[in-house]
């Protein structure tokens, strides 16, 4: 980040008897300062405003919903307000990609994690069908392709908490063919394939990037937003992490199950073809799955190349194991 430039690090709702304001924490180069962003006459408002705009800073999936939803009644002086925040908050994490660890650390009340994500896209009273009837499963208007908005969700609560899972075992896979511990401790790669065969001879530096990968994108789904590809290894992470959440919800009923019990059902939950289609900026990577050969060091670079239009991770965020 350069001296002259401003980060938006987070925001707090601040509540006095009198008003309610949301402070935005902001960083010109030369540390954390509060600055007061908006006004309420009443709590929740402010409360919500402020956790709708970290959401914003980190790409949460609902994070521009729960905006409209707070902004509707809200003042015209906030709304003006806000209005100019947001395409600075936009860009804000292309120029700075460790300006949300701070939002990222905040404690949250209530809906957190996978719960982030919704469950469906119908808004109740929608301008193309009229009120929606048990999420449009039975709506002429979107059987005809005439709503754009009551469209199925890509990710769901459930679908995000199975794709965690996979996430989880498969970058424990990789950290143990790094390691040589677990499964892997005769450097053989483990059962689950988390590492393609065209890695497998890897060193230890490489096998803990790209065991990382599986975390990066797991930090993705915890604080609700897309699991979102920033470089090669990322890309194949995701593919076979979708694979193997599609197999774990075939074949452990008892693992889901339990996955499944805090979290509320939706007509879109497991649809993996979808995340296939949405999550991928291309398939070029494709052929690498099942490539046996082992690629030469200039080729295995590659794979941790950051892609220009993707926010690229946080350079200090560290290794679980
Ligand atoms: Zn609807
Ligand atoms: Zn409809
Ligand atoms: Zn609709």
């Amino acid at each position: 980040m350069s001296a002259t430039s401003k980060s938006y690090l987070a925001f707090v709702p601040r509540h006095t008897p009198s008003a309610h304001e949301v402070l935005a924490m902001i960083d010109h180069g030369d540390g954390p300062e509060a600055e007061s962003l908006a006004s309420f006459s009443d709590a929740p408002s402010a409360t919500i405003l402020a956790s709708a705009l970290n959401g914003y800073l980190l790409h949460q999936v609902t994070a521009e919903r729960r905006l409209e939803v707070v902004l509707d009644g809200a003042p015209a002086p906030v709304r003006t307000a806000i209005s100019a925040l947001l395409p600075i908050l936009a860009a804000a994490t292309a120029d700075d990609p460790a300006a949300p660890r701070v939002a990222r650390q905040l404690p949250t009340v209530g809906d957190g994690g996978f719960l982030l994500f919704p469950t469906t896209n119908c808004p109740g009273q929608c301008e193309f069908c009229g009120p929606c009837r048990n999420d449009c499963v039975d709506c002429s208007e979107c059987a005809d392709g005439g709503c754009e908005i009551c469209l199925p969700v890509t990710l769901t609560p459930r679908t995000a908490a199975v794709l965690g899972q996979a996430l989880a075992v498969l970058a424990d896979e990789a950290y143990d063919l790094a390691y040589r511990t677990g499964m892997c401790q005769d450097s053989v790669p483990g059962p689950l394939g988390a590492v393609p065969a065209c890695v497998a001879n890897q060193d230890q530096w490489f096998l803990r990037r790209y065991a990382r990968a599986f975390d990066d994108l797991s930090s993705d789904l915890h604080v609700g937003r897309y699991p979102t590809p920033t470089c090669t290894a990322e890309e194949i992470a995701l593919d076979l992490a979708i694979q193997d959440a599609e197999r774990i919800y075939c074949d452990e009923h008892e693992l889901v199950a339990d996955l499944e019990a805090e979290l509320p059902a939706s007509r879109s939950d497991y649809n993996w073809d979808t995340l296939q289609d949405v999550l991928f900026q291309d398939k070029d990577y494709e052929g690498l799955l099942t490539y046996r050969v082992p690629l030469d060091p200039q080729e295995i670079e590659r794979w941790f190349d950051e892609f220009g239009n993707i926010p690229p991770r946080d350079q200090h965020r560290g290794f679980r194991r």
